[in-house]
């Protein structure tokens, strides 16, 4: 069975690690760009900053992805406790938000509390909801939908949450325990220890990059080839046509590509290809500013802040030299700050002015005034930054994916599926994984079509 894996994100470096410790012998990953590490590489920058795209964060649900992670690194990372925060009203507030919200200024928490006090009494009554806005308001309340989730959640997707479904949130969004916030209340105490993310790593040199070039590094030698870009698939003769107009054959495609992209290489299938104008996404901008000298107090432990209020371009900053000492040029000498600002047709952005946008966010929000000397600036936009979970989106999944599968091609990934859910570098890393399971052995994928937490089990000698 010849396997072809396109994309060397996540997805097709775990897939291709997979294939290899199967032993089997008939596979190609193929990537467009001239390096692996798709939406998880990192850059340095001409002043010798390095970058995410977008600052990431390493947790994992599976002990496989574990063993991978030590594979990939050894002991070269820096583990961190998450110190996140939000940004408003002139104040921090710790996240989760909705357990702090004591910090807030007395007519909002007045406002809060009422909310929270009126769901209570409608608490499992009704209709499911049929919207994210109307999941927000039955969880929250109007309260802290009006103060927070709202305005937050418009910020970071760049659609109006009433354009979102209700089935993808899981543990991503913590449900309020009016009881707690009262007590936080009573005893003004910042609750900050929720979610499956409390502790993370980050690799010590290279930034998340670092990761994903190191295991595709210990692929097999030749099995990787950078700057080959799928540009056509023959689905009937299961050929792969690419930039250069080399082709391949394929027995099985498994592609980590953005599955609309993907559905307008399908020369002969044109049903599949009109259905891609149906797919969602936003576009992430990454901003990075570089400063000579220490990071104010107030930031010197901070991870990363969340920013609800329109009045700054970006919904979540990270304080990117606190990942690693060796995200700037000169350690101990320097400091960094990483913005995302999202992008839709329904949030605009002027790609131009966005820099200067992000550094007058960051004075504004007292990170840094006039006399702070900036030593590097960096910007990049993601075409496809985060699978919006839109309205109707399981409807067009549950639809496209089966059609694809019967023609032999597996889209996975973060965008190849489009589940927000399970688009995490250790998800994508084990969708590759359970892909190449469910092709050589006919192992059911859970961590796309079932439960999460599951294991891959121990290699099976003979293949089906
Ligand atoms: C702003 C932002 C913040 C994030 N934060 C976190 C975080 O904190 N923690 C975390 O775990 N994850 C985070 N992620 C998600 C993480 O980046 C993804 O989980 C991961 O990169 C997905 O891997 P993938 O292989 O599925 O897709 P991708 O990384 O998108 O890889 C797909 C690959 O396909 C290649 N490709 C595309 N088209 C073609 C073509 N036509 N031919 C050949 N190759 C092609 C691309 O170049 C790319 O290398 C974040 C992502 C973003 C955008």
């Amino acid at each position: 069975m010849r396997i072809l894996v396109v994309g060397a994100g996540p997805t097709g470096i775990s897939a291709g690690w997979r294939l290899a410790e199967r032993g089997h012998d008939d596979w190609l990953l193929v990537e467009g760009d001239d390096h692996p590490g798709g939406l998880a590489a990192s850059v340095v920058d001409e002043n010798g900053f390095t970058w995410d795209l977008g600052g990431h964060v390493l947790f994992s649900h599976y002990r496989y992805f574990d063993q991978l992670m030590r594979e990939a690194l050894g002991d070269a990372w820096v583990e961190h406790e998450r110190e996140a925060w939000v940004w408003m009203r002139e104040r921090w507030v710790p996240y989760p938000f909705q357990n702090n919200i004591w910090r807030l200024p007395p007519d909002e928490l007045a406002r809060c509390l009422e909310g929270l006090v009126a769901i209570q009494r409608l608490a499992g009554g009704g209709e499911p909801p049929a919207n994210f806005v109307e999941w927000l308001r039955r969880s929250f309340g109007d309260g802290l939908c009006e103060t927070f989730m709202f305005p937050y959640n418009f910020k970071v997707w760049a659609y109006e949450p009433s354009q979102l479904g209700v089935d993808w949130m899981g543990e991503r969004v913590a449900t309020v325990d009016l009881a707690r916030v009262l007590r936080n209340l009573v005893f003004q105490r910042d609750d900050v220890n929720w979610g499956p993310n409390a502790t993370f790593k980050f690799p010590l040199h290279g930034g998340t990059g670092a990761i994903w070039d190191a295991l595709a590094a210990k692929l097999p030698a030749d099995r990787l080839e950078c700057g080959r870009r799928l540009t056509a698939v023959d689905t009937a003769n299961r050929v792969a046509t690419f930039a250069d107009g080399s082709v391949e054959r394929y027995d099985r495609l498994l592609s980590t590509i953005p599955c609309d992209v993907l559905l307008r290489l399908l020369a002969d299938r044109p049903d599949l290809t009109a259905r891609a104008d149906e797919f969602v996404h936003s576009s992430s901008h990454v901003v990075g500013i570089g400063f000579d000298g220490s990071p104010p107090p107030s930031l010197t432990t901070k991870c990363w802040m969340y920013f609800p209020e329109p009045e700054t371009p970006f919904y979540r900053t990270t304080v990117f030299s606190n990942y690693s000492p060796n995200n700037v040029a000169r350690p101990g000498e320097q400091w960094s700050l990483m913005a995302e600002i999202s992008e839709s047709r329904d949030k605009p952005v002027d790609a131009s002015r966005i820099i200067e946008q992000t550094i007058a966010g960051f004075r504004r929000s007292g990170f840094i005034d006039d006399s702070t000397p900036i030593v590097t600036t960096w910007h990049r936009r993601l075409e496809h930054g985060y699978p919006t979970p839109w309205l109707g989106r399981d409807a067009v999944l549950n639809a496209v994916l089966p059609q694809l599968e019967a023609c032999g091609i597996f889209s996975r990934g973060r965008f190849g599926t489009w589940r927000y859910e399970v688009s995490n570098q250790d998800h994508s890393a084990m969708q590759g994984v359970e892909a190449v399971d469910w092709m050589l052995a006919g192992i059911p994928e859970t961590t796309v079509f079932g439960g999460m937490n599951a294991e891959p089990p121990a290699i099976v000698p003979e293949e089906k």
